[in-house]
């Protein structure tokens, strides 16, 4: 296994904690990046990685991505994040997420976990039952309402923000939009848009998930191997990390770039090659915030929905700054959004 604190991703993190426990089959890790601004949050991701340095380099970058996210959003929370190593589906599961919460318990509200990819907001539940630090639970919503609701509405004023930028207008009748993966974030993103008039090209590698999208609204499906070269005011990536490299940013011909899939750029300097080909790319932590913004208030306050909504549509004024700051200085968007994090970081001390 490589060596952590020399590791690419390991950032100043403040603790990186191994978890085992041979009973329940449970091999993980809680990464901690930063508590200035107070305890660290970020979900549960369950995944067969294949090693624990796959494992580890995801739970790093996630968790620093989780400290940029939470500061930018001007959150009481610093950033962190779990990784469990196994299948989501294997019958070990609910096991391994009681195992897993017992150890959360231990940081005794240093670090508060919830949902991510393999774990939902009904494990969430499960995860409570062992430990106190677990939010985005399904108990904690009326039937129905699912945490992804506040991402894609950070969504929907982040293209709003970026119609506004490239047009002069926030009207998004007839706006372009090509979303890159139809399930929760991509298929509640394209409700927005649709009722915003927005004309929506979609495509997903689960056809049955993309036509269930196709069936509802007005939308164009497309090879997902062809939805990022549209020619299309903004491509939105709702699936994968890693979207935005050498390969792909050439292809592009989108406008701009403003989704809700984590750490799109496979690495920092493909924020430079973006604007090389002048594209306006909102960076991802800034943009799929509403999600954190709108279920981590049980951490901190008691939840109020409207409240949490009307802080989320904030996101359209951090975005248009963001993009203006780029366009002025001539520098990377996601070198903007980090300082602007950072100095809140600092401030705090
Ligand atoms: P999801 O699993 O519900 O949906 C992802 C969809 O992408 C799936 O339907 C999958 O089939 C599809 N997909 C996978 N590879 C694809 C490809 N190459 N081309 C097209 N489609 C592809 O996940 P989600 O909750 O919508 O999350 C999507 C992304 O957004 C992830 O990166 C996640 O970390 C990020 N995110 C989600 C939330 C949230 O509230 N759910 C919050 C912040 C960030």
């Amino acid at each position: 296994m490589s060596d952590v604190f020399g590791h690419n991703s390991f950032q100043n993190h403040e603790q990186v904690i191994f978890v085992s426990d041979e009973t329940a089959d449970l091999q993980a890790i809680i990464a901690i990046h930063n508590t200035a601004l107070g305890p660290a949050a970020g979900g549960c991701r369950m995944y067969p990685y294949s090693t624990v340095d796959e494992a580890l380099n995801d739970v790093l970058r996630l968790s620093q991505g989780m400290t940029m996210k939470s500061s930018i959003a001007g959150l009481p929370l610093g950033g962190g994040k779990c990784v469990i190593m196994g299948d989501p589906n294997s019958p070990k599961k609910d096991g391994r997420l009681r195992a897993m919460a017992k150890h959360v318990q231990r940081l005794n509200g240093q670090f508060w976990t919830a949902i991510d990819v393999g774990v939902s907001a009904a494990d969430a539940d499960v995860m409570a039952e062992e430990c106190e630090y677990i939010f985005a639970r399904a108990s904690q919503y009326p039937d129905g309402f699912r945490p992804s609701q506040f991402t894609a509405y950070g969504g929907l004023h982040g293209i709003r923000a970026v119609a506004h930028f490239l047009n002069g207008s926030d009207d998004l009748k007839g706006f372009k939009v090509a979303i890159q993966g139809a399930g929760a974030t991509g298929s509640l993103l394209t409700q927005h848009l649709s009722e915003h008039g927005a004309e929506i090209f979609i495509a997903d590698v689960n056809e049955q998930v993309v036509n269930q999208v196709a069936n509802q609204f007005d939308v164009t499906v497309v090879d997902p191997n062809l939805i990022h070269t549209l020619d299309v005011d903004v491509f939105a990536p709702c699936a994968l990390g890693a979207i935005l490299n050498e390969t792909s940013i050439p292809q592009l011909k989108a406008r701009a770039v403003c989704g809700l899939a984590n750490n799109q750029l496979e690495r920092p300097e493909h924020g430079q090659l973006l604007l090389d080909h002048n594209i306006a790319y909102v960076p991802d932590f800034v943009v799929n915030g509403g999600g954190m913004m709108g279920a981590s208030t049980v951490i901190f306050s008691t939840p109020n929905r409207e409240k949490s909504l009307s802080n989320i549509a904030t996101i359209y004024d951090t975005v248009k700054d963001i993009l203006i700051q780029s366009r002025d200085k001539g520098q990377p968007t996601e070198e903007i959004a980090v300082q602007i994090a950072e100095r809140r970081i600092e401030a705090a001390g």
